[in-house]
This record gives C-alpha cells, structure tokens and sequence, in this order.
C-alpha cells in the first residue's frame, strides 16, 4: 500500500516495531542458508525514501487502539530507549495491517521449547540450532540414544510452512550435512507430524498424494492423524488416532523442533475487535467489508492477515489489497481536490460573467473525471494460484488457468 499511495495526498504516518519488509514466503529457505537474509528484506526507510512527499516512520509498536478517540497508543519496545518511550499518535484515517501471530492453542511447552518460522530472527534461530545439534551429535563420547535424539529434526504442522521447512531440512542434509559429517549423517531424521488425515489441505488431492509420496522419497517420515499434546524440552507427545478410531499416546524425542501450526490472532487487534460491537462474532480477525473498511467503523480499514474478507491467510492476498487500498486512496484524494475545484470555478461563474463559457466547459470536463473516480469497483481478489517446494528441487502448484485449476509438480513446476 506505502509504495503505490501518492503521499503527497496525505500526512502519512507509518508505525512499525520492524523497520523492515519481510518477504515471508522464501522465508524456509533461509533456515538453511539457501537464500541469505538481506534477498528478502526491505528496509522501511528504504521505501519511504523514493516517496514524492515525506512520511513520517516510527519503530515502534501500536499497542492499542481508541476507535472513539481516533487515537493509537505507541510504545518503542526496541533495546535503547530515550526518555520517552510511550506515546500517542491521533489520526484521521487509520489503514491496519499488523499480520497474526503464530497460533499454540495453549499447547504446554511450545512457547518455551520450539521454534516458530515468521520472522528473521526465527530463521537465524532454526540455522544455529541445526549446526548445534549435528555438532552436539558428533561430540566425542556422545551415547546413540542422545545421537539419534539430537538428529531427529521435528516439525509440527503440515501446512505449507511446515512442509516447506522440512523439504529444505532434507536438502540440507542431502547436500551439506552427509558430506560435512558423514560418519553420523545415517541418523539424521525428519518427522513431519500433521493432525488431520494429509498434509497441505489446500491443495488438489492429486497433489496432497504427490507431495506426501515425495517426501516419504526423500525419506522424510510423515505422522499424520497424529496431534501434539505437550512438548516439553526435548520430547514431543502426540496423540496418533488408529483407523480402527483407537487413540494411542506416544512420546517423541527430538533435538530441534519447529512449529507451524498457523495464525493466531495478535492482541492489538483481539483489544479492537472488543472496542467494536460489530466485530462481536468474528473470530480469526477483523471482519471488513467489501473496500476493506473494518465493520462497525467508518475510517479504519484492515488489510493482510489481520482482516477477514473471505480470502486465505496468504502474501498474494495482501499484497493485492494493499495495492487496492492504495488506488482506493488515491481516488479519494482526487475526488475531494476535483470537488473543491468545481465548487470554486461554480462561485467564480456567478461573480464574473465573461468567463463563464470557459468556467462551464472546465466544471463539465471535471464532473465527467469525477463520475469516472467516483466509480471504484470494490475489492476482488484475483488468485492466481498456489505454489509450494517440497524439497529436492521439486514444487506443486495449483495454478488458475482460465475458469480452471491446472495442478502440476515436479522439477519443471519448480523451475
Ligand atoms: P496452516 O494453518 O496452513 O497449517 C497448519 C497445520 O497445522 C494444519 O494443517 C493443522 O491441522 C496442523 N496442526 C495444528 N495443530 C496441530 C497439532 N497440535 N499437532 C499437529 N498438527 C497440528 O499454517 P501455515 O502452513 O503456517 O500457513 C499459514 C497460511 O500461510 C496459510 O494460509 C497458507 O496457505 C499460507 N502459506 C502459504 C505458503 C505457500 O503458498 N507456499 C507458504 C506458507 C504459508
């Protein structure tokens, strides 16, 4: 939305505890060192700097919002703070795009043991852990049980993230790890441990069975059915559910864990939605309507993770409602400058007769542009499809061709 917005249109205020864009879908593979970090951020300063008018940045966190105040409270929750470090920021419009954070469902010991993959810093976290555990592995006198435990590399969820991450991992191992440390390679393990019946759900059938017959290729162990209950600092406890509907506990030792089991919504926007009777029965975020404005409010809109409109949790989503909020702007901007001019060429009409000619022929040109503006279509998502790797320079993808679905994997859907 920043990039394509004409600023000089507004006072512009940016609020950001990250003073960067993060592109989260190569975020996987960044884990292993496939891609280095910097490939997929964007400074915020960066962005602004090509801006026609200046916007104003704050590296802070909104920690809550007053919709009857038109106020947002910021906190600058960074290492060095100055004397202030709380303060707030009125405003006439408010636009809303603060992501979701990563769902527990009060699982006992994630926060505390595992992983998440979100953000850089989890990347930088997952590549570290990775190396220390190969290399608390091959530590002289190391017993085989504790080996095998500290190369057995768990991830709970497989949706995307979670299937990304482990195809990464086995690459990893393939082309780095078994020719770094061979003689203990052999007991390098991956476990993709999923709750429903197949991984990726959202795809097309044929390429749930695809995915999970190449990961099993790559000697990858899928657990599906299976449902984490605990997870404590070197143990996962999953509850696997039988096909005759038995349900059998087990006990998973691990050396890393990751987990990517999905969006749960942040606090700032929970405390919103409990400011707006409107938003009483929505639950997984903030329910806008169709131009994006948040229910139950005239002046904030929601964009990305954070608002429902229908539309999956995914970068191709915000990215095309930032892009809209962005015209939508824009075109108000221009509607109230053409208004104002119109009302201005109408007073001089009255108080000089000899342009009026002119004036007429100017306010009809105008009122045909401001018809034209006025006219925004409301926000329509365009999906152009899904795509995710799966290790071994392999990908599926289901990808919208014209009222179809074409679902392809393999290398040439990678390339
Ligand atoms: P997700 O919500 O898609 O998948 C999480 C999975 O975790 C679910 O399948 C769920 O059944 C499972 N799960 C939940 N609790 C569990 C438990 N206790 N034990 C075992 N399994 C459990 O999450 P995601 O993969 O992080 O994706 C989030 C969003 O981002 C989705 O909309 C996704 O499409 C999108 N995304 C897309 C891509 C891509 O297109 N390549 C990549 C990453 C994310």
């Amino acid at each position: 939305m920043l990039k394509k917005l004409d600023t000089e249109n507004y006072n512009v205020v940016v609020v950001s505890p990250r003073n960067y864009f993060l592109f989260t879908p190569l975020l996987p593979s960044c884990t292993t060192g496939t891609i280095e970090h910097r490939s997929i951020m964007e400074p915020v300063r960066a962005i602004l700097r090509h801006k026609k008018a200046a916007v104003k940045y704050y590296e802070a966190e909104a920690s809550t919002i007053d919709p009857d105040r038109k106020v947002v409270k910021i906190v600058d929750n960074s290492e060095i703070k100055g004397a202030i470090s709380e303060t707030e920021i009125p405003y006439d419009m408010l636009v809303i795009g603060v992501g979701a954070e990563n769902a527990t469902f009060g699982i006992p010991g994630v926060r505390e043991h595992s992983c998440f993959l979100k953000e850089i810093g989890d990347a930088q976290r997952i590549r570290k852990k990775i190396m220390d555990c190969v290399e608390t592995a091959a530590f002289k006198d190391q017993s085989s049980d504790e080996i095998d435990r500290l190369m057995h590399m768990v991830v709970v969820g497989g949706g995307p993230t979670g299937v990304e991450f482990a195809g990464e991992l086995q690459d990893f191992f393939e082309e780095d790890i078994k020719k770094l440390v061979p003689e203990i390679s052999p007991r390098f393990k991956v476990t993709l441990i999923e709750a429903l019946p197949n991984v990726l759900p959202s795809f097309s059938k044929q390429l749930i069975d695809y995915t999970e017959n190449t990961l099993r290729e790559e000697k990858i162990d899928i657990k599906t059915k299976t449902m984490v209950k605990k997870v404590t600092n070197n143990t996962v406890e999953a509850e696997i559910s039988r096909p005759d509907g038995s349900k059998e506990r087990m006990v998973i030792p691990y050396g890393l864990l990751v987990w990517a089991t999905g969006n749960a919504v942040r606090p700032i926007v929970k405390d919103l939605m409990a400011r707006i009777p409107a938003q009483k029965d929505s639950r997984r975020g903030l329910a806008v309507n169709e131009y994006l404005v948040v229910q139950g409010t005239r002046d904030i809109w929601a964009i990305g993770d954070c608002a429902v409109a229908g539309y999956a949790p995914t970068a191709q989503v915000a990215s095309q409602e930032g892009g809209f909020l962005a015209r939508l702007f824009n075109n108000m901007a221009k509607t109230e400058a053409q208004e104002s001019r119109i009302q201005e060429l109408s007073s001089k009409m009255n108080l000089q007769a000899g342009n009026a000619a002119e004036s007429a022929e100017e306010i009809e040109k105008l009122e045909k542009q401001l018809r034209r503006v006025k006219d925004i279509k409301p926000f329509r998502y365009s999906h152009q499809g899904s795509l995710a790797y799966i290790g071994s320079e392999k990908a599926v993808a289901d990808v919208s061709w014209w009222n179809g679905n074409l679902a392809t994997g393999g290398r040439m859907t990678y390339l």
